[in-house]
């Protein structure tokens, strides 16, 4: 009988408690500062996750801004714009050093396109996590070589926690691990969107990379 009185008590009391400070740790709110990185190939929806983590933070009453690098002029000056038109105010940077001097009193810091800049980004993430800010990075994790890009492996490294986000190859459907370049154009950035890249996975890259070189050596 009083073992029976346990459970119910436990059930109706203790465990409800139990499941709301649950919550409350695996929540948004009290969280010290932190680093997270989104990173994948184009067209693998890294900045919609940017997007949506950072407007869930803003419906928290967070204090949030988005920064992204002003060599990336393909949408709008203004506004970080993924390619759903799910747009959020950003504010365009040349250097990882202004982030400093902007981010005075803001609790969400997100960075899109983080490959465009320079490595100095790495203190300035360390330096606002470790002041209680938390930061999110977007960017590309390689080239359309498939080489690591820019300051994303090294912020990879530092990270609290990294999502490798993926596109669909469009040769065979498969997961995409590159984003394949289908213009002729060495330079290692070239902004563009579908009519100059494509995601493959290994193998259909592989396949690309040598029907190429065959076109070239005709
Ligand atoms: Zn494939």
């Amino acid at each position: 009988m009083i073992f029976r009185f346990f459970i119910l008590f436990y059930i109706r009391f203790t465990l409800p408690l139990q499941m709301n400070m649950m919550e409350n740790l695996i929540g948004e709110v009290h969280r010290p500062g932190r680093i997270e990185v989104v990173c994948g190939s184009m067209f693998s929806g890294k900045t919609e996750e940017l997007i949506r983590r950072m407007k869930r933070a803003k419906f928290a009453k967070q204090r949030v801004e988005i920064f992204k690098p002003s060599i990336d002029v393909r949408y709008s000056e203004e506004n970080v714009v993924s390619h759903d038109h799910n747009a959020i105010h950003s504010t365009p940077i040349d250097s990882s050093s202004s982030i400093l001097l902007l981010a005075d009193d803001i609790d969400v810091v997100g960075i899109d396109e983080a490959q465009f800049l320079d490595d100095g980004l790495i203190d300035v993430c360390n330096t606002l996590a470790n002041r209680g800010v938390r930061v999110i990075i977007a960017g590309l994790d390689m080239d359309y070589q498939g080489h690591p890009f820019g300051p994303i492996p090294a912020l990879c490294a530092i990270a609290d926690e990294v999502t490798k986000v993926h596109a669909i190859c469009v040769k065979c459907g498969a997961l995409a691990y590159v984003s394949h370049r289908l213009v002729k154009n060495d330079k290692r950035v070239l902004l563009g969107e579908k009519d100059e890249y494509e995601p493959l996975c290994r193998e259909c890259y592989q396949k690309a990379i040598e029907a190429e070189k065959k076109q070239n050596t005709k």
